[in-house]
C-alpha cells in the first residue's frame, strides 16, 4: 500500500469532463480537510455553472453513441472496472479513509462493496428484457421493449464516497445513460479516482463526468432546470432531496431519490441476547453512526432493557476511538464541525430530558471531530433525537411492553428507510415485519446493504430502488410499439 501523500499526491484534482481532466473556470479550488486532524489535504477544482453546464453538454452529445454500444460491451467495461477497484483496494481505502475518516478495514469493506455493484450490474447489463404479446382483440401484437432513459445527473453525499457513486454509476452505465456526477464537497477525492478507473476500463469519452464544487445548488439547479437531463438520481438528506424534487418538477425529470432515515431496532424479550447485541452493534456503528441505515432508536422490551443496555454499553465502551489509519481504532472522527455539534446537543437534550448515560457523552480535548461511541437509556420519545438523524455513534433506548405499542412507536416518524427487528418467535416477526412502514427489514440482523437486493425507502426516505434485480429500471423508460397484423 502506498504511503498517505502519495495517494493524495496521486489523484487528479481536476473536473472530468469529455474524457478529459480539466481545471475548472479562472482555476477555482477548494480544500478538503482530514476530519481527524482538522487539516488540509489539497484542494480540488470549484466548478462553475458554465462548467456543470460543459459537463452536462458532454453527457447528451455521448447520450446517442453509448446507447448503441452493445450490452455486452457495457457488461466488460464494468467488469474492468470492478477488477480495478479490487487491484487498487488498498490505496483507494487509504484515500477514503483519509478525506472522511472511517477505519481503513471499513473503507476496504466500502470499496469491496462499491465494486460489486459494477459486477452486479455487469450481470444486469446482459439481461435487458422486453415482451411480446397479442393484443386482446388478436389484431394487432405489442412489442415491449427498454430504452435508456437518457443524461443523467447524479448527485451522492459524503458518508460513502465510493459506494454512493457506484450504486448509481453502474445501473447507469449498464442502461447506456449518459450521466454528470456531483460528489459530496467533503469527499470529492474518491470519485475523482473512480473516474480515472471508469476512462482506463474504456467508458468512452462523455459517457461520464464529474464536478467537484462549493457551491452545489448554484452549479447543479441550471442543470436540472435546463431540460438536457432526463433523470435526477440523489443520495443525501430529506431537506435537500424536497429542494430538488421540486426543481425537477420543472422539465418533469425522472427521479430517484435515497434520503435519510430513522431506523428503529426493536429487540424482543423472546430475542438471542447475544445476537441482538452483535445486530446493534452493526447497524450503530457501521461508519462511526453515520448511516442513513443507522440503528437511530432502539426500542427493548422492558424486562430486558437492563442487561441489553449493560452488555451494549460494555461493548461500545471498549471500542478503540481514533485517527482511521491507526491500528485497532475501530471509530473514526465525525465528518466535521458541524457533525460533532449535532450529536453533542443531541445528547445534551436527551440528558435534559432524563435519560441516563451508560456509556461515553463526553468529548475529548483535542483536534479533529471525535465522538465517543455512548450507550443512552431511559430515552423518552419526544426527545430531539427521536425524530431526527443523529449521525454519530450514540444508541439511545428506550423500554416498551406491548408489540402493538412498539410498531406504533417504530411507525411514528416521517422517515421509512429500514427497520430492524429481533425475535426468534416466526408469527411475531413476519406480523411486526410486514406493519412496519419502511422499505427494508432486518430480521435477527443488524444489515441489510447488499448490491443484489433493492434497497430504498418509503414515506420521506425516498422514491424508487438502487440494487437488485429492479435497480437498472430506475435508469430505464418502457417503449412499447404497436403493430397490426390485420
Ligand atoms: P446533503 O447535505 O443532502 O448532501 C448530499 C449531496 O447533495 C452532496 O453532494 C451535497 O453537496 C449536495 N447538495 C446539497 N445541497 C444541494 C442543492 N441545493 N442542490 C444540489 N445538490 C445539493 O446530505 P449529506 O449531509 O451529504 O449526507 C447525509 C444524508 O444522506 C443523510 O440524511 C443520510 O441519511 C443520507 N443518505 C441516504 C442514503 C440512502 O441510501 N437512503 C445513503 C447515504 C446517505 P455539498 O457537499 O456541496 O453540500
Amino acid at each position: 500500500m502506498s504511503d498517505e501523500s502519495s495517494v493524495i499526491e496521486a489523484v487528479e484534482k481536476r473536473l472530468f469532463i469529455d474524457g478529459k481532466w480539466v481545471e475548472a473556470t479562472r482555476g477555482a479550488t477548494f480544500d478538503v480537510v482530514d476530519p481527524s486532524t482538522g487539516e488540509v489535504l489539497c484542494a480540488v477544482a470549484d466548478a462553475s455553472p458554465a462548467d456543470g453546464r460543459a459537463a452536462l453538454e458532454a453527457a447528451v452529445a455521448a447520450q446517442a453513441d453509448f446507447a448503441r454500444t452493445s450490452p455486452r460491451d457495457r457488461a466488460d467495461m464494468l467488469m474492468a472496472a470492478y477488477e480495478l477497484l479490487m487491484e487498487r483496494a488498498d490505496d483507494l481505502a487509504l484515500l477514503m479513509t483519509l478525506e472522511m475518516g472511517k477505519p481503513l478495514p471499513e473503507a476496504r469493506g466500502e470499496i469491496a462493496y462499491a465494486a460489486e455493484f459494477f459486477r452486479h450490474f455487469a450481470g444486469e447489463a446482459v439481461r435487458i428484457d422486453g415482451g411480446y404479446q397479442t393484443a386482446p382483440a388478436g389484431n394487432a401484437r405489442f412489442l415491449i421493449a427498454k430504452q435508456p432513459v437518457g443524461p443523467c445527473l447524479l448527485i451522492t453525499p459524503w458518508n460513502f464516497p465510493m459506494a454512493m457513486g457506484t450504486r448509481k454509476l453502474g445501473p447507469a452505465i449498464a442502461a447506456g445513460c449518459t450521466s454528470v456526477i456531483k460528489p459530496a464537497h467533503q469527499t470529492p477525492l474518491s470519485m475523482l479516482a473512480l473516474m480515472g478507473i471508469l476512462a482506463e476500463a474504456g467508458v468512452p469519452a462523455g459517457a461520464v463526468n464529474c464536478v467537484t464544487a462549493m457551491d452545489a445548488g448554484g452549479v447543479m439547479e441550471p442543470l436540472i432546470r435546463s431540460g438536457l437531463a432526463r433523470k435526477l438520481s440523489f443520495t443525501g438528506s430529506t431537506r435537500v432531496g424536497r429542494v430538488l424534487l421540486e426543481q425537477s418538477a420543472e422539465k418533469v425529470l425522472r427521479t430517484s431519490l435515497e434520503l435519510g432515515g430513522n431506523a428503529p431496532f426493536i429487540v424482543f424479550e423472546d430475542a438471542d441476547l447475544d445476537e441482538a447485541v452483535d445486530g446493534a452493534i452493526a447497524a450503530k456503528m457501521r461508519n462511526m453512526g453515520e448511516a442513513c441505515t443507522a440503528a437511530n432508536r432502539l426500542f427493548v422490551h422492558n424486562s430486558i432493557i437492563d442487561e441489553f443496555g449493560r452488555r451494549l454499553a460494555d461493548r461500545m465502551g471498549a471500542l478503540t476511538v481514533g485517527r482511521g489509519t491507526e491500528p485497532d481504532v475501530k471509530v473514526g472522527p465525525l465528518i466535521d464541525a458541524a457533525g460533532l455539534e449535532k450529536v453533542r446537543s443531541l445528547v445534551a437534550d436527551a440528558v435534559g430530558r432524563g435519560a441516563t448515560v451508560l456509556t461515553g457523552g463526553e468529548v475529548a480535548a483535542g483536534n479533529g471531530y471525535f465522538y465517543p461511541p455512548t450507550v443512552l437509556t431511559g430515552v423518552p420519545r419526544d426527545a430531539a433525537m427521536a425524530d431526527q438523524e443523529i449521525f454519530g455513534p450514540v444508541a439511545p433506548l428506550t423500554p416498551f411492553s406491548t408489540e402493538e405499542e412498539v410498531v406504533e412507536a417504530a411507525n411514528d416518524t416521517e422517515y421509512g428507510l429500514v427497520a430492524y427487528v429481533f425475535t426468534n418467535d416466526l408469527r411475531r416477526a413476519l406480523r411486526v415485519a410486514e406493519s412496519i412502514e419502511t422499505g427494508m427489514v432486518g430480521l435477527n440482523q443488524g444489515v441489510v446493504s447488499n448490491p443484489a437486493a433493492p434497497f430504498g425507502g418509503m414515506k420521506q426516505s425516498g422514491l424508487g430502488r438502487e440494487g437488485g434485480a429492479v435497480g437498472i429500471d430506475e435508469f430505464l423508460e418502457t417503449k412499447y410499439i404497436g403493430i397490426a397484423v390485420s
